[in-house]
């Protein structure tokens, strides 16, 4: 039985990536910063609780990450903990440095320190891309152009992975992951907010929604099936990175007009533009080109923009 070792379990990714790991069979731990008061209500919704070990590890005490991989002697990691929010990473730039590329470059260490076969996964973001130009959608060959504090942490990360790779022989990659959402999103995401949002006033219980830029556009992804291909990642006979994507892109303002018409609702009624809500340096539009992870992997994107919105809509009915 293979053994796992999720950093940041209690997540959106890490819910997903847990029960599919656990149908694969494996033997499944994860960490929370306090798994004591974390409630997991992700992995609660799942079903999957039970059936998986809790830690509390803190990603910036080495002792601790020492102590962890050493009793778990995981066959696989996946870091999928740290601060995740590029919004919040402007108010918050030094933690989210530290939580992202200084917890990954102690994990790197511990695993060549131990001289372990463990394979890692690095959670790295489309965001690292910045600015692209308009139609031409980022692939594995793209410059990274960081255009906030969580990209920079992000690309500090992917940069990481690559020379401990080089340099020491790891097996460590980096799935270079556009947007990808579900009913698990918590609701400082846009697409959370629209789609509650939504219900909320089809319900009666609100009369608007503000939101920030809406003309931005991203390429929207579908967690559940994300995860399948970090999983990929690591089953390969090398190490490589990948970028997962959809290869389609759509505003937000899209996004919120396919909500609210599932709740039978004309979004632009509902919509105040707060540009206190906007970002001090956005990316107007990001797309991803995944062929190589066709290519190698044989994953592609099954959930595509109106499926997924549809999905969204379902679970908050
Ligand atoms: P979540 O925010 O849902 O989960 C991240 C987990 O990390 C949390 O459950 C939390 O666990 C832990 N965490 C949060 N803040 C901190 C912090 N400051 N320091 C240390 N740990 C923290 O993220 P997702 O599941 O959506 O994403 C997983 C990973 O993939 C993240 O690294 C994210 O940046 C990256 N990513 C996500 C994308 C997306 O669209 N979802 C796109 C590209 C990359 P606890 O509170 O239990 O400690």
């Amino acid at each position: 039985m293979k053994r796992a070792l999720i950093f940041g379990i209690s997540g959106q990714d890490g819910a997903y990536l847990a029960q599919l790991l656990l149908e694969k069979g494996y033997e499944v731990h994860g960490t929370s910063r306090d798994a004591d008061l974390q409630s997991f209500a992700r992995l609660d919704t799942l079903g999957v609780r039970d059936r998986v070990t809790a830690h509390s590890v803190s990603l910036r005490d080495f002792r601790e990450l020492l102590q962890i991989v050493t009793a778990v002697r995981p066959d696989e990691i996946y870091n999928l903990a740290g601060q995740s929010s590029v919004g919040l990473s402007f108010s918050q730039p030094i933690e989210t440095m530290e939580s992202i590329a200084q917890a990954e470059l102690l994990l790197l260490e511990v695993i060549r320190y131990l001289k372990l076969p463990t394979r890692l996964y690095q959670a790295g973001s489309s965001e690292c891309f910045g600015e692209q130009p308009h139609g031409t959608a980022a692939d594995e060959t793209t410059p990274f152009n960081p255009r906030s504090p969580y990209a920079t942490a992000k690309a500090a990360a992917y940069w990481t992975t690559v020379n401990y790779r080089e340099a020491y022989g790891l097996f460590a990659c980096s799935g270079i992951l556009f947007n990808h959402e579900s009913p698990l999103r918590s609701e400082r995401y846009v697409t959370k907010k629209i789609v509650a949002a939504a219900s909320a006033i089809a319900r009666g219980e609100r009369t608007q929604i503000s939101l920030g830029n809406t003309a931005v556009a991203r390429d929207w992804g579908y967690s559940a099936e994300y995860v399948e291909a970090m999983w990929r990642m690591l089953q390969c006979e090398e190490a490589d990175d990948f970028v997962i994507a959809t290869g389609e892109a759509h505003t937000i303002a899209d996004f919120a007009a396919a909500a609210f018409a599932h709740f039978g609702l004309d979004a632009a009624q509902y919509i105040d533009v707060d540009q206190s809500l906007f970002r001090p340096s956005d990316i107007s539009w990001s797309c991803g080109n995944p062929a190589k992870a066709e290519r190698v992997l044989g994953w592609k994107a099954k959930t595509k923009f109106e499926e997924l919105v549809r999905i969204l809509c379902e679970a908050e009915k």
